[in-house]
């Protein structure tokens, strides 16, 4: 770690800057708790320690210092997030710090990216006010967009040509970078090398994808062309350092403060669709630009918001992604309407030709998932013989069994029986079935600590110097006598902290249910264990350990009685003998009680 990053780990308080993301609640003298942001839960196994500066989830093994959660967070690489952190707790910052030459060049090929995008966007804007904008302007205009309207998502314009952006960007990166921004193309040569760079959007309306903190670091791109010459309608950036298609929720920087408020996020299909509904000021709104949700979407939006309406185009494809989003959005536990607009309306057009209002008015009567997948089933299987029964409810069993929640599951089984007409047994016992058990999530499993680990795992994490002595008493017991402690569930971290230099404890510990077991110490501890509490402890594992090497050498001792080997019998029992002794003299040494 660098010194600027070290000096920031110093001055930054890991509670503070983790809640600014997630709600933290004191548990303890020097611990937080709150739901983890990396993975679903419903009630709290993240936790914080406030002196250790550590987070640490229990569900999930997710563990790590103040910027492995934001790196985690914000999906950022290292430095980035050394510079968020540090920009959260004002600490100024250096001109250029990073840890390895290849974070430097990667972090200046980002920045480069986005400084092309900012400049690209500027420019397309200003293509759109010009006088080749006109048609593009006319098209938006078509669509009902306002001068406001564009200038709040920045929509512009990419006029035909081949060069135009190229020459406007090429007095700002070499060729190598321009070529890496995604804004260009360029043709495969009879050689196998790539030929030179030409613009990738021409003649078409630009809209920025942004970033959760409103960078453009994308485009989608509608074309005006018609007919053969058109090619498709949307083309998108393709994926660059700066823009993966399955990281970005669009809109989300718009609309992050307005779902908080509302708790509640709209989803809707397209990236028209979302504008539209903004600009008519609902503003909660994001797309997913017309793929299903992916996982990383579902964390990024879990960040702001676990109950969703989903509002996606009627037709058949809509209705699919539909349910692919539903699937995977249940599966995370979010609670999830849907609404489905009067006259197969999308959103865009629906809030153009009806109002806000009565876009507000149909989202307030959104279904419960059930309720639509039901109505959905009926409508693929119509019909009241049981076949079409069967077919119907075969399509709702996955849906039922992914809901998190038995009695939501319970109530959806019932719904479904009563609105398909089932009143087979057999078909009403896989509803409860399905209503009964959840798809199996594997939990991750985490041994409980015994108390004599608890204070070894503590006196040998925590450096002071009060507490120096009691360190080197564990540290030396354990690097004198490893095979006392191999039986202990934590011997792998007693061993790695044993031998740490000046490294934060749950750095140098890498497996993860090791570190779930120290995390659990650390954040129990209100002090650091005193020299006499070690002793015991090491006493502890000492005659644990010597009384089941002794039960060992029992059987082994009946076993050559049985077998008449008297040469192996009077070694056991002599081993037998010294094992005792050592025993005696153990009790003898205990520190008298307090
Ligand atoms: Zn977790």
């Amino acid at each position: 770690m660098s010194d600027f990053a070290q000096t920031v780990k110093q001055q930054a308080d890991i509670v503070k800057v983790i809640e600014g993301y997630i709600r933290l609640r004191k548990a303890g003298a020097q611990n937080y708790t709150g739901l983890c942001p990396f993975h679903k839960e419903k009630s709290p196994s993240f936790s914080v320690h406030a002196v250790r500066q550590f987070y640490h989830c229990f569900g999930c093994q997710a563990s790590g210092d103040v910027f492995s959660f934001v790196g985690k967070i914000e999906n950022v690489t290292f430095p980035e997030a050394v510079r968020i952190v540090a920009q959260k707790c004002g600490i100024p910052l250096p001109k250029r710090e990073f840890s390895s030459p290849e974070q430097a060049a990667e972090a200046r090929l980002r920045a480069k990216l986005l400084e092309l995008h900012e400049a690209a966007t500027a420019w397309f804007e200003e293509q759109l006010r010009g006088p080749e904008g006109a048609v593009a302007r006319e098209y938006l205009a078509g669509r009902g967009l306002t001068p406001e309207g564009i200038k709040t998502f920045r929509i512009g314009y990419a006029p035909d040509s081949y060069n135009a952006l190229r020459d406007r960007l090429s007095g700002m990166a070499d060729n190598e970078t321009l070529r890496a921004s995604g804004l260009f193309s360029s043709k495969e040569q009879g050689d196998g090398s790539l030929g030179p760079i030409y613009d990738r959007f021409r003649k078409r309306v630009m809209f920025p994808i942004a970033n959760e903190s409103g960078r453009v670091i994308a485009f989608t791109a509608r074309t005006l062309e018609t007919g053969e010459k058109a090619g498709a309608k949307y083309i998108n950036s393709p994926e660059t350092p700066l823009y993966s298609k399955s990281l970005v929720l669009f809109n989300l920087d718009k609309a992050r403060t307005s779902i908080r408020q509302h708790e509640f996020a709209l989803l809707v299909e397209g990236q028209m669709d979302c504008i539209s509904v903004f600009l008519r000021g609902i503003q909660n709104v994001i797309a997913t630009s017309g793929t299903a949700f992916t996982e990383q979407q579902v964390a990024l939006l879990r960040r702001h918001t676990s109950q969703i309406v989903v509002n996606f185009d009627p037709d058949a494809a809509g209705a699919n992604a539909a349910e692919k989003s539903i699937a995977l959005l249940t599966e995370e536990g979010f609670t999830i309407k849907i609404v489905t607009l009067d006259g197969g309306l999308d959103p865009d057009r629906f809030i153009r030709e009806r109002g806000a209002e009565a876009y507000t008015q149909a989202l307030r009567g959104a279904r419960r998932q059930s309720d639509y997948l039901i109505e959905r089933a009926r409508q693929m299987f119509p019909g009241a013989s049981g076949e079409q029964k069967l077919k119907a409810m075969n399509y709702l069993l996955p849906h039922i069994r992914r809901m998190p929640e038995m009695l939501a599951r319970d109530q959806f089984a019932r719904d479904a029986a009563q609105k398909l007409g089932i009143d087979s047994a057999v078909l009403r016992e896989e509803l409860r079935q399905a209503a009964l058990k959840r798809r199996d999530r594997v939990e991750a499993r985490t041994t409980a600590l015994t108390e004599v680990e608890r204070v070894l795992l503590r006196a040998l994490a925590i450096t002071h110097p009060e507490n120096e002595q009691a360190r080197r008493l564990a540290a030396e017991a354990i690097a004198r006598q490893p095979s006392w402690f191999e039986h202990l569930g934590t011997f792998s971290a007693l061993q790695a902290l044993a031998g740490r230099q000046a490294h934060d404890p749950m750095d140098v510990v890498e497996d993860p249910a090791q570190r779930a077991l120290l995390a659990d110490a650390l954040l129990a501890e209100i002090k650091p264990p005193e020299e006499n509490e070690v002793l015991s402890a090491i006493q502890e594992i000492q005659e644990r350990s010597i009384a089941t090497r002794q039960r060992d050498l029992r059987a082994l001792i009946a076993e050559a009685e049985h077998r008449g080997d008297f040469t192996e019998l009077a070694l056991l029992t002599q081993q037998k003998l010294d094992l005792d002794r050592a025993l005696r003299q153990l009790h003898n040494q205990k520190p008298p009680e307090r």
